[in-house]
């Protein structure tokens, strides 16, 4: 078992008022390094699937507007549809109780309930995770898929440099038809 995360995404302190709190999705993606706050999935590949989430559900806020970014997390479409207006607690300002809730993705504990198996796959490590995986359904096959597309797309840059050392023209050729092709239909899959 691995860290479920290399970091905790960290929202500026923006308090510019906007009209929409879509017009804050440019912020959201830089502070959470494009990353799902919820499922650490990166957005490269699947860009447009990224939306918006409200840390408290929209239907629980009293004080908090819904175009506050301090309630705001960079979340992939599955993580957001998931997660839904699931508040246990009901109340805006208590956002978990007795092992069931959430806890927002940027605050450090959020990446202590969860583990990541060396496969990639994204399993909990205490009640709250249990709860907040089950609730975000982080079992779904495409976090392990993209967090494993991700460590090769690292793995095959790291290659590519040390393929300048290799003597063999037929292999570093070969190598290189397979790393273009590998980088081209990757970027394929984030054109919509
Ligand atoms: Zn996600």
């Amino acid at each position: 078992m691995i860290p479920f995360r290399k970091e905790t995404p960290k929202r500026r302190d923006i308090k510019t008022v906007v009209k929409r709190y879509s017009d804050h999705k440019n912020d959201l993606k830089e502070d959470f390094k494009c990353r799902c706050g919820y499922c650490s999935d990166i957005d490269i590949w699947r860009t447009t699937w990224f939306e918006i989430d409200h840390f408290v559900p929209q239907k629980y806020l009293k004080n908090i507007k819904d175009t506050d970014y301090s309630n705001l997390v960079y979340s992939c479409r599955s993580c957001n549809n998931s997660k839904r207006a699931h508040w246990p607690t009901g109340n805006e300002s208590v956002h978990n109780q007795e092992d069931e809730g959430f806890i927002d993705p940027c605050n450090d504990e959020y990446g202590l309930q969860f583990l990541r198996g060396l496969d990639g796959k994204i399993t909990y490590s205490t009640k709250l995770g249990k709860w907040m995986f089950y609730k975000l359904k982080l079992h779904k096959p495409q976090h392990e898929v993209i967090w494993n597309i991700e460590e090769t797309y690292n793995l095959i840059n790291e290659c590519k440099e040390v393929l300048k050392e290799i003597d063999s023209p037929e292999i570093k050729d070969r190598l290189l038809t397979l790393y273009d092709k590998y980088v081209e239909y990757t970027l394929k899959l984030s054109e919509n």
